[in-house]
């Protein structure tokens, strides 16, 4: 007889494997399906290992400077297979993570491959043969992988994706990365540290397009000066390929110029993972690559719903798993409240680290807003100086009206940690009044966050 849930999730990446887990504490009887990993890109081949990878290139980064310390540090170097080796651990670490915790929460784990199969019902290609499953609530989580563009698709050897990236062949000499996204930059930064001679390309004006304009061109003259070649306004066209080489044709002010590389790194964005699930014969609507939800991730199709990556940006984990647990609480008759999107904070941990929330000064302006904007430099922070890590900006955008907290913007080290206290702030609908108010530690480096506000008002005290 074909099993029979309350709830089942097709994909156990951190938006799957959450709203199973979070069905199951609701009392509902829960399974989630999976093809290949627990803890989908997120765990395996996105946010976790490459956090492991910049971190190894980080301590690299800050041996090199020990002698500012007071320390020594000899015959500084990296066995890049042990790097990676650590971070494959860690990701596998966290994998083992995901399955204790389904278990624990009774969660049944189904490894195959699903696509719905008429109301109410899922079929499961297993090792063993397809299975029916029937479910009362079905999600679609099954995530994105990486977009690929026309001669610029990646080979595993001359040509990575970010899965080559996490587990490469070999350490690039001379690396094109294509596209600075945070996905892009990550790379270039980790690759740069470790000594590769990197140029990013960047079709859109600013390196970081999504960010704030001025922490794109902060960023950009700190990664110029560790040694990255920058290149806005700027499209590979063309890539040829030859025996351990690889000549770009890259689009600049209407010129193109062929530069040889050994190494490309593709990251022009992502695409939702909406084939073989079934959809069309379903009703359920897909848009490009994303399927189509609405504010409580409904797909219009009875008793189906879809979250994370698959139903469309923002591609975050903690978006992913903030619809997970949205969805169970739906599934099991509660009222969460819809995610508001800019409330949904951004992080990339290349060196600088950037991290932000909510409207750019560009955008507050664009929708109307008459804005106070306050900027605090790291340099003026007794903690990063202390830490040896003077550079850096904390920007906040405010409606001059209400003194709503429209956005905040970062760059230095350690804001993927600080912001969010914006968004916390955000959450509570919080004004300047009350970052005014709010006592901050000392030293901390969150105390910038205290002074940017501070110097919206023309009240900050350290600048
Ligand atoms: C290199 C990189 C770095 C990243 N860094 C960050 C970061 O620092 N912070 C951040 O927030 N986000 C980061 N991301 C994005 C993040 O990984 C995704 O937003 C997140 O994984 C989305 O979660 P998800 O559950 O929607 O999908 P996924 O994690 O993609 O999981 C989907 C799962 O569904 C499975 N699946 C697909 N189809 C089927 C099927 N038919 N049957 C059964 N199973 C199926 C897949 O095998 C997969 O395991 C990064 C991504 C990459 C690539």
């Amino acid at each position: 007889m074909a099993a029979t849930y309350d709830f089942l999730v097709i994909g156990a990446g951190p938006g799957g494997y959450v709203a199973a887990i979070r069905a199951a504490q609701l009392g509902l009887k829960a399974a989630v399906v999976e093809r290949e990993h627990l803890g989908g890109i997120c765990l395996n081949w996105g946010c976790i290992p490459t956090k492991a990878l910049l971190r190894s290139s980080e301590v690299f980064h800050l041996m090199h400077r020990a002698k500012e310390f007071g320390l020594s540090a000899d015959k500084i170097d990296y066995d890049l297979p042990a790097v990676v080796k650590r971070s494959r651990g860690v990701a596998k670490q966290m994998e083992g993570g995901v399955k204790h915790l389904l278990k624990k929460n009774k969660v049944d784990v189904v490894m195959g491959e699903a696509r719905l199969a008429g109301k109410g019902k899922v079929s499961v290609k297993t090792d063993k043969g397809t299975e029916e499953i029937s479910a009362k609530h079905i999600v679609l989580a099954t995530g994105a992988r990486a977009r690929e563009l026309p001669g610029l698709e990646a080979d595993g050897d001359l040509v990575w994706t970010y899965k080559h990236a996490l587990n490469p062949p070999r350490m690039p000499k001379k690396l094109l990365v294509i596209g600075s996204g945070a996905i892009g930059i990550e790379f270039a930064s980790f690759y740069n540290t470790l000594g590769a001679d990197t140029t990013v390309v960047e079709v859109m004006d600013r390196v970081l397009p999504v960010e704030d304009a001025e922490i794109s061109a902060f960023a950009k003259k700190q990664f110029e000066k560790q040694g990255m070649k920058i290149m806005e306004k700027s499209m590979v066209k063309q890539l040829d390929r030859a025996k351990g080489k690889v000549t770009a044709h890259i689009e600049a002010g209407g010129k193109v110029e062929k530069v040889e590389f050994d190494t490309v790194i593709s990251a022009v964005g992502i695409v939702g993972n909406v084939e073989n699930l079934g959809l069309e014969e379903a009703g359920v609507k897909v848009d490009r690559t994303h399927v189509v939800t609405d504010e409580y991730c409904r797909t219009g199709v009875d008793g189906v719903y879809a979250i994370g990556d698959v139903a469309g940006a923002p591609w975050l984990a903690h978006k992913a798993s903030h619809e997970g647990v949205l969805v169970a609480e739906f599934a099991a008759g509660g009222h969460p409240h819809p995610i508001k999107p800019n409330s949904i904070a951004g992080c990339t941990y290349c060196h600088p680290q950037v991290a932000s929330v909510g409207l750019t000064e560009a955008k507050a302006k664009e929708q109307g807003y008459k804005v106070k904007v306050g900027k605090f430099p790291f340099i003026g922070n007794g903690k990063a100086v202390a830490l040896g890590e003077p550079e850096g900006l904390v920007k906040t955008v405010f409606d001059e009206k209400t003194g709503e907290l429209l956005g905040a913007h970062m760059v230095g080290a350690e804001v993927t940690e600080l912001i969010q206290g914006y968004v916390v702030g955000r959450a509570l609908e919080t004004t300047e009044e009350d970052l005014m108010n709010t006592v901050f530690p000392h030293p901390t480096l969150s105390e910038m966050m205290h002074e940017s506000v501070l110097s919206a008002y023309g009240r900050a005290i350290h600048i």
